[in-house]
């Protein structure tokens, strides 16, 4: 239709086959599925099982180039991409997305279901509560850190033998010792036939954590955009007796227990991650686990559901998994390991599971590789860059936009100057960025109503010139699948080559010579700024057993190849300042901070939430997008 209707009157104006049939059509059993609603459906993980021997498809990843205020459309590619690959090349395709995060949803970007034409449905569904991950993960998250307080409470207020009663109370004569505690007792060299025969000594360092509260890394987490949790205060009742402390809280999606979720490959593996989630240290500098809090297990239970991807499709009916959501730029970005696990199962050898990374191709993509794949295993055939004429044209030097405003002509007509500038300096990067991976580059030009042929013929010869395997325009935003089988065409052709992957560096590498490789290769730095700080902690990390050797998840802003938001293009001559480093031991990565990053986005004057509502007579929502 011209104009193209809105992204929710597109997807209500279609109706989702029930997803017991999608499911059919797909292969699984009926004992598989766990159904939620109509068009939405956990799969279980027994599925990987049954179809272990089954050769795995083609892995292609999408990307883009730096963000812009003006849009990518990473989602909408990979949405139109699997439409075009399924419905019109007659491939069996999958997409693998992220859950959005009610911050954005309710703050500046919107949903992530894709738009236009390229939409997973129903669009509300996706975008609002799911299946209710995002919320497993909060209460795991805060369980966690309710543990922590109480536990600090009750050592200081109790004695040792009062300790030891309570922790392990007595049945009927005999001491009941959980089987987490028991696991603590083996790690604390503790092993005894009868372990209720505990020396003093031994019974004062199994109830005593002794966690220093100042060195509590743990924080609270809430998904929605509460700048005013970024610094709190706990503990003021009387009750609390006096124990107050500083803390403050993350959005949900950017904590550790989402990273978990995405990396995890089973469900023995998140638990034993879960249980080494590092929450602080002692007072003797010895970090403290959430399984030393005692409290795994219970995590586990909360997150029984959430490890299972959810399934749902696209507007032409292509089947979708929906799974974690952290963000590229504060967490590693990228759906999970599980759902693309799974999906390649199913789509057998000669088909295609299309998943996404956050943000620009230096942290979602760079990620993707350096943690996602070392976590799976798995191996990608080819990169799609996604990337708009207007996003290129502000790369190569065009105005900035404010938001509200009209935008400059500059992004509405010709101009060639600045696509060729916008192509030569941030697209040329990201090319290159791909590349050092070893993996075929198809760039796609996710084409805007006001975009001309020669411009978008100019992007396709300099892409192809900088590098890329192929480029082509996609219009599958005003046309669904039909608009995307040039790309869907280049995409096979690209995942018949060989691939050459290679991690971008080696784990045995110090921490601090990771990040360098990360900043000066994939960013363009001239090198690094490790603050007073960082240094500390990561001397203390080079000592702990097993950090050192683990790879890196850069918090950096998505909107510059450098620190700087407003270096567009592709930035030279800068030094990467690194804040802080923190270690984020059970997702298996060290995280340093760069520059000022909030791990707690903020609202913005005019944000979302003031175009939602609902109807309450049809129940029908508007707003959304
Ligand atoms: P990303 O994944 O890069 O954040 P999305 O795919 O979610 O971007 O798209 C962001 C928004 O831009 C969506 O609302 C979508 O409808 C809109 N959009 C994407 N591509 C186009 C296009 N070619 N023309 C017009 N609007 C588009």
């Amino acid at each position: 239709l011209t104009p193209v209707p809105s992204d929710l009157q597109i997807s209500r104006a279609q109706t989702a086959k029930p997803v017991n049939h999608l499911a059919e059509e797909i292969g699984l059993l009926p004992e598989e599925l766990e159904v939620y609603g109509r068009s939405k459906a956990k799969v279980r993980l027994s599925l990987l099982e049954r179809l272990n021997s089954q050769p795995d498809g083609k892995y292609v990843l999408v990307a883009g180039v730096t963000p812009t205020p003006l849009g990518e459309g990473k989602s909408t590619v990979t949405i139109g991409l699997v439409q075009a690959l399924s419905a019109h090349l007659n491939l069996n395709s999958f997409a693998c997305l992220r859950q959005p995060s009610q911050g954005p949803t309710f703050g500046i970007k919107g949903g992530a279901a894709g738009g236009g034409y390229a939409q997973v449905i129903p669009m509300e569904e996706f975008n609002l509560h799911l299946t209710g991950d995002i919320h497993a993960i909060t209460a795991a998250n805060n369980l966690v850190a309710a543990a922590i307080d109480a536990r600090m409470l009750h050592e200081a207020t109790q004695s040792d033998k009062a300790l030891f009663s309570r922790l392990v109370p007595s049945v009927n004569g005999v001491r009941r010792f959980s089987p987490i505690q028991i696991s603590r007792l083996r790690r604390l060299g503790i092993i005894k036939s009868d372990p209720s025969s505990l020396s003093p000594e031994e019974v004062n360092s199994f109830v005593r954590l002794d966690l220093d509260p100042e060195k509590i890394t743990w924080h609270r987490v809430v998904d929605t955009n509460d700048r005013f949790l970024r610094k709190i205060t706990i503990g003021q009742a009387s009750t609390e007796k006096g124990l107050t402390r500083e803390t403050g809280f993350d959005i949900a999606v950017a904590s550790e227990i989402m990273a978990i979720l995405a990396l995890a490959d089973s469900m023995e593996d998140m638990k034993s991650r879960l249980g080494r989630m590092v929450v602080g240290t002692s007072r003797s500098g010895t970090p403290v686990t959430a399984e030393d809090l005692g409290v795994s297990g219970a995590l586990a239970v909360l997150m029984k559901d959430a490890i299972k991807p959810t399934l749902m499709q696209t507007l032409e009916g292509t089947p979708v998994f929906v799974h974690a959501g952290p963000f590229a730029n504060i967490a590693h970005g990228n759906s999970s390991v599980l759902a693309d696990k799974l999906a390649l199962k199913l789509v057998g050898e000669d088909g295609f599971v299309v998943t996404e990374a956050g943000f620009g191709a230096d942290i979602g993509m760079e990620k993707f590789f350096n943690i996602k794949c070392r976590a799976s295993g798995l191996r990608p055939n080819a990169v799609v860059l996604v990337a708009t004429i207007r996003a290129l044209k502000m790369h190569g030097g065009g105005p900035s936009v404010s938001a509200g405003a009209p935008l400059p002509t500059e992004y509405i007509s010709e101009n060639l100057n600045l696509v060729s500038g916008g192509c030569q300096s941030n697209l040329k990067k990201q090319i290159q960025n791909a590349q050092q991976f070893g993996v075929p580059v198809v760039v796609a030009i996710n084409v805007f109503r006001t975009d001309t042929p020669a411009e978008i013929d100019l992007v396709c010869q300099l892409a192809k010139e900088c590098g890329a395997f192929d480029a082509v325009p996609c219009h599958h935003w005003m046309q669904g699948g039909r608009g995307a089988v040039e790309l869907a065409q280049a995409v096979k052709e690209a995942t018949s080559k060989p691939s050459y992957f290679q991690f971008l560096y080696d784990l045995q590498m110090p921490i601090v010579e990771k990040i360098r490789t990360i900043a000066k290769r994939i960013y363009g730095a001239d090198d690094i700024d490790v603050s007073a700080e960082a240094q500390r902690k990561i001397d203390y990390y080079h000592e702990q057993q097993g950090y050192s050797t683990l790879p890196i998840c850069m918090a950096k802003t998505h909107l510059s190849l450098s620190h700087l938001p407003e270096r567009k293009g592709a930035p030279t001559g800068f030094v990467l300042p690194i804040r802080d480093v923190r270690a984020s031991v059970g997702a298996g990565f060290i995280y340093p901070l760069v520059g000022t990053m909030s791990t707690m986005p903020g609202l913005p004057t005019r944000a979302c939430f003031y175009d939602i509502d609902i109807d309450p007579i049809t129940e029908e929502i508007s707003g959304l997008f």
